[in-house]
C-alpha cells in the first residue's frame, strides 16, 4: 500500500511541475504515466503501455503506432514503425525495395545496384516476448520517445537513415498476467513467489520455440509481417536472464555454429556485437559479455528463424531484478558467464566484470538504451554495407540451392494424416517458402514421381531456411547439446519426404489453393457407408479410416451432431471385409440392407465424447499448457483438474480420462511449499488425492501420464517396469536433451491402440522415460502390455543422442489394466511443444479407446 501512495504523490508532484502538453502533442512516457519508465515497484499494463504508443504515434510526425493482430487471448498487438518523415511517407517504396532485396532473383546487377543506393534498411526491435523479463515492455517508450523526438546527433541519423519497427511486447497477453501478479505479491510475504500460471496461455516460457512451428497466434503475426511484408536487415530480440551472471550478452553466439548460417550474416553479427561491446565499455558500462551462453544451433528461436531467412539476429540478454523490485548482489554471490572457466575474473569475452550492488528494473533500461544506441547508430552510419551484404546473402543462397546438393524434397501423396499436411504447408507458405506441385510424371535421381507431388526447391531466397528444416540433424562431435539438437519437420509431422540430390527436369507450378493441395497430398480416407445394429435398432453408419487423426475431428463432429461413435476393439466385423475400429453412428434409425448388418457390442458405444481432464498443478507446466493446445487444435472439450478437486474425491463424477502432462513426482505429491506463496496454492495431491487417483482408476477411470508424472504412475501403481534411459552397471546413460528417436509400434490382440499405425513412429525424445518390463512381476503386480519399443539398431533418426544401446528394445508407451480403469504411460510426450504431430494420434488413441 505504500507504495501506492507514494507513487500518488509523485505524480501528483510531477503534475505540477511539467510543463501543460500541448493538444496535438505526444507525451513523454513520463508525462503520461506519471513517473519514469524503470520505476522501481513500479510496471505498467498493456493498456497503459499500449495507450501510450497509440498517443504518440498519433501525434508524431515520425512514427506510426499500427495494430497488426489480436493475440491469443484476444489483446491487440502494437508495432511502432519509426523514421523520418520522408521515410515514412516512403514507406511502400522502401518494403517494396526490401523485398527486391530478399529476393533478388530478377535484379540485373545494375538495378540491384541502385535498389542498394535508394534502399532504407529496416530494423525490428522486439521487446518482452518473455514476459518476466519485463523490463523492455516499458523500455521500448523511451526508445521510441528518443528515436522519434530527441535532437541528439546519433537518433537524428537513424531517423534518416533507418527505419526501426518496434513492437513493445509479443506477448502482451503475458504482460497482464506478470504486472497483475506483482501488484498481488508486492508488499506480501510472497514477494518473491512465481507466477502461478504460464505467460503465454498455452507456452509459457516457450513461446520462444515456437518460431518454426507457429502455433502461437503472436509467433504467427511476427512471422507474416518480416517474410511477407517488411523483410527486415536487423532483427534485434532483448531479452533478460538470471541475476547473478553477465550485466548484460551481446554476440556474438557461442559454438557450435550452424552450418546452414552464412558467414556474411555470422559476420554481421559478431560486428555489431563487438561494436556494442566498444560503445557500451567507452560510455562506462561494465559487466557486458559476448561469445558466451547462447548459440544459434536450433531453428526456432524468435533471433534464429530469422538467421535463416538472410536476416542479422541480434539477442541480448540483461540480468534481471525481481521483476520491479531491486535486488542486492553481494559481489562474493556473482558468477561467471557460462562458459568462462576462470571464474568472476577479467576475460577476452568479458573485459569488464561489474562490481556488484544494487541491480533496478532502471539498471536494465540503461544498459538497453546504450545497446540500442550503438545497435541502431551502427545501421545508421553505413545504412549500405548491411543492405548490399543482404543483397549478397541472399544471391549466395539461392545460387548453393543451384549448385549443391541436396537440391530438392519432395513430398509425395498418400500421406497418412491430413490434418499434418495442412498444417506443414501453413507453416511453409507462412515462412515464405516458395513450393510447387509437379505437373507431369518425373524422374528425380534416377527414380519415378508421379505428377502431384509437392516440390520444395532449395534454389530459392529461404532455401537454407528449408534446408534446416527438412534435412535431418547431426549434431558435431564434442560436448553435449544444452538442449533441441534435431527438429527435422517432416519426422517429427509423420510425412514422408524425399531428399534429392540431382537437378531435375519437370513441369511445375506454384499452388494456387493450399486446402486442395492438402486434400491431394492425403490419403483418400477410406470413409464408408455401413449398417449398425445396436439392441434392436439400425442405424446408418460412416466407418472412418484411422490413418493420422482426421478421424478424431470427424467423430467430435458426429458428438456435436448428436450422433454416437462407435469405437471398436481392432477385430474383423462381421459382413465388412475391412478392419475398421471407428464408426460414426447417425441419430436417425433406419431401415437395414440386406447382408450388410454387422453386429456391434454396445460396450464400445459412446453417446457423447469421454469426459477429459488435464492436471494443472499450481507451478505454471508449460507441457500442460501444450497438451492444451493439442486438445484445443482438436476442439475437444477438457476441463483443468486442480489438486483440490482431486483431494475432493470421486473423480469419477465428472471427468472418465484424466491425463497428467510431464510434471515431476515431488511435484505431483508435495506441490509448491506451504508458505513460499499463497496458501491456496501451495501443497499437491498427498495423501487424500492420491488415494482418490488411485480409487478413480480402480472404478474405471483411465489415467494417462507423459513423460516425468510416469514416474508417480509406476510408483504409485507398483507396476512391474524397471527404468531404462538411466543405464546399468554395463550400460552407460542415455545422453539425448532433446532430439528425434525412432519406435516400433508393437500390434496387439488385446486392444486397438497400435492397430494401423505406421511401421514406424518417430517421437521427441527430451528427459524421456523408458522401460523394461521386469521378467519377474512380483504377485499382485499389475501385468503390462508394451505398445511402442525402441528398435535394436538406427535410434537416432535427427540431433544428438549418445549410449542409444541403454534404450535398445525397451518401451516407451505401455499400458497397464488397474482394477476396472486403465493406466497409459507415455515415456516421451507426444504433445511436446505441439511438435511431435505424428504423435497427436497416440495420444488420442490413449483417450478415445477405452477398451
Ligand atoms: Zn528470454
Amino acid at each position: 500500500m505504500s507504495h501506492m501512495r507514494d507513487s500518488l504523490i509523485f505524480w501528483l508532484l510531477l503534475l505540477a511541475l511539467a510543463p501543460m502538453s500541448l493538444p496535438g502533442q505526444a507525451k513523454s512516457p513520463t508525462e503520461f504515466m506519471g513517473r519514469a519508465p524503470g520505476t522501481d515497484f513500479e510496471l505498467a499494463g498493456w493498456e497503459t503501455i499500449g495507450g501510450w504508443f497509440d498517443q504518440f504515434g498519433e501525434n508524431t510526425p515520425t512514427a506510426m503506432t499500427l495494430n497488426v493482430g489480436t493475440s491469443t487471448e484476444g489483446r491487440p498487438v502494437r508495432i511502432c514503425v519509426i523514421s523520418s518523415k520522408e521515410n515514412l511517407a516512403n514507406l511502400d517504396r522502401i518494403k517494396e525495395i526490401s523485398k527486391a532485396i530478399a529476393d533478388p532473383r530478377d535484379l540485373s546487377p545494375a538495378m540491384a545496384e541502385s535498389l542498394v543506393t535508394e534502399a532504407v534498411p529496416v530494423v525490428f526491435v522486439s521487446c518482452n516476448m518473455h514476459s518476466t523479463e519485463i523490463a523492455a515492455a516499458e523500455w521500448s517508450m523511451t526508445l521510441a520517445w528518443d528515436l522519434g523526438t530527441s535532437d541528439a546527433e546519433v537518433w537524428k541519423q537513424v531517423r534518416d537513415e533507418v527505419v526501426t519497427v518496434i513492437i513493445p511486447t509479443v506477448n502482451p497477453d503475458g504482460l497482464d498476467r506478470v504486472v497483475n501478479w506483482y501488484r498481488r505479491i508486492e508488499g506480501t510475504p510472497y514477494e518473491d513467489a512465481y507466477l502461478p500460471e504460464l505467460y503465454q496461455l498455452y507456452a509459457g516460457h516457450d513461446n520462444n520455440r515456437d518460431w518454426f512451428a507457429l502455433s502461437l497466434e503472436e509467433t504467427k503475426i511476427v512471422t507474416r509481417m518480416l517474410y511477407k511484408e517488411w523483410f527486415p536487415t536487423i532483427y534485434w530480440d532483448v531479452h533478460q536472464q538470471g541475476s547473478l551472471r553477465e550485466r548484460m550478452f551481446v554476440p556474438p553466439f557461442r559454438d557450435p555454429l550452424n552450418p546452414n548460417l552464412h558467414p556474411l550474416t555470422i559476420s554481421g553479427i559478431g560486428a555489431l556485437g563487438s561494436r556494442a561491446m566498444l560503445d557500451m565499455t567507452a560510455a562506462g558500462f561494465t559487466g557486458i559479455s559476448s561469445g558466451v551462453s547462447y548459440d544459434m544451433w536450433w531453428n526456432g528461436g524468435n533471433r534464429n528463424v530469422p538467421v535463416r531467412h538472410n536476416i542479422i539476429g541480434i539477442l541480448s540478454e540483461a540480468a534481471s531484478a525481481n521483476l520491479a523490485s531491486p535486488i542486492w548482489i553481494d559481489p562474493s554471490d556473482l558468477i561467471a558467464p557460462r562458459g568462462i572457466e576462470t571464474g568472476y575474473a577479467p576475460s577476452n569475452r568479458f573485459p569488464a566484470p561489474w562490481p556488484g550492488g544494487w541491480w533496478r528494473v532502471g539498471d536494465i533500461h540503461r544498459y538497453t538504451t546504450s545497446l540500442g544506441e550503438s545497435l541502431l547508430g551502427s545501421v545508421a552510419r553505413e545504412p549500405e554495407t548491411w543492405v548490399r551484404n543482404s543483397l549478397r546473402v541472399a544471391r549466395d543462397v539461392v545460387q548453393k540451392g543451384r549448385d549443391e546438393a541436396p537440391r530438392y524434397w519432395l513430398i509425395q501423396p498418400g500421406q497418412r494424416d491430413a490434418n499434418a499436411v495442412s498444417r506443414i504447408l501453413t507453416i511453409l507458405d507462412s515462412q515464405g517458402v516458395e513450393m510447387f506441385v509437379a505437373q507431369e510424371d518425373f524422374e528425380g535421381d534416377g527414380r519415378p514421381y508421379s505428377a502431384g507431388t509437392l516440390i520444395l526447391p532449395r534454389e530459392q531466397p529461404y532455401g537454407s531456411f528449408l534446408k534446416d528444416l527438412f534435412e535431418v540433424q547431426r549434431y558435431p562431435d564434442g560436448p553435449a547439446p544444452y538442449d533441441v539438437a534435431g527438429w527435422t519437420l517432416p519426422l517429427l509431422f509423420g510425412i514422408d519426404r524425399v531428399e534429392i540430390l540431382q537437378s531435375m527436369n519437370v513441369a511445375m507450378k506454384k499452388p494456387d489453393d493450399l486446402e486442395v493441395l492438402t486434400a491431394a497430398l492425403s490419403r483418400t480416407p477410406e470413409n464408408s457407408e455401413v449398417f449398425a445394429q445396436l439392441g434392436e435398432d439400425h442405424f446408418k453408419a460412416t466407418q472412418l479410416d484411422l490413418h493420422g487423426t482426421q478421424w478424431v475431428r470427424e467423430i467430435m463432429k458426429a458428438w456435436g451432431k448428436g450422433q454416437q461413435v462407435i469405437l471398436h476393439g481392432g477385430r474383423k466385423l462381421q459382413g465388412v471385409s475391412k478392419n475398421p475400429t471407428v464408426l460414426t453412428v447417425s441419430a436417425e434409425k433406419t431401415e437395414p440392407e440386406k447382408n450388410s448388418v454387422p453386429q456391434f457390442s454396445a460396450k464400445y458405444v459412446y453417446a457423447a465424447p469421454p469426459r477429459v481432464g488435464v492436471y494443472a498443478p499450481y507451478v505454471a507446466s508449460k507441457d500442460e499448457g501444450w497438451l492444451r493446445w493439442v486438445l484445443d487444435h482438436y476442439e475437444i472439450p477438457f476441463k483443468r483438474i486442480r489438486n483440490e478437486q482431486i483431494r475432493a474425491g470421486r473423480l469419477e463424477d465428472f471427468i472418465d480420462v484424466l491425463i497428467i502432462p510431464d510434471i515431476s513426482e515431488r511435484v505431483i505429491r508435495d506441490g509448491r511449499k506451504p508458505g513460499s506463496v499463497f496458501p491456496e496454492l501451495a501443497g499437491g495431491l498427498s495423501p487424500e488425492g492420491v488415494i482418490h487417483l488411485e480409487s478413480f482408476v480402480q472404478r474405471g477411470g483411465r489415467l494417462i501420464c507423459c513423460g516425468r508424472s510416469t514416474d508417480f504412475a509406476v510408483d504409485q501403481f507398483n507396476l512391474p517396469l524397471v527404468e531404462a534411459t538411466q543405464g546399468t552397471e554395463e550400460l552407460p546413460a542415455l545422453s539425448c536433451p532433446g532430439s528425434i528417436l525412432r519406435t516400433l509400434p508393437v500390434e496387439q490382440e488385446v486392444g486397438p491402440w497400435t492397430h494401423l499405425l505406421p511401421e514406424m513412429v518417430s517421437i521427441f525424445h527430451s528427459g524421456s522415460r523408458a522401460w523394461h518390463v521386469a521378467d519377474t512381476a512380483e504377485e499382485h503386480q499389475p501385468e503390462v502390455i508394451s505398445l511402442l519399443e525402441y528398435p535394436r539398431s538406427e535410434i537416432l533418426l535427427s540431433g544428438y543422442a549418445k549410449n542409444t544401446a541403454t534404450i535398445a528394445g525397451a518401451s516407451t508407451w505401455v499400458t497397464s489394466r488397474v482394477g476396472d480403469g486403465r493406466l497409459h504411460l507415455f515415456g516421451f510426450r507426444p504433445h511436446y511443444r505441439s511438435w511431435p504431430h505424428g504423435n497427436f494420434e497416440l495420444l488420442m488413441r490413449a483417450i478415445f479407446f477405452k477398451h
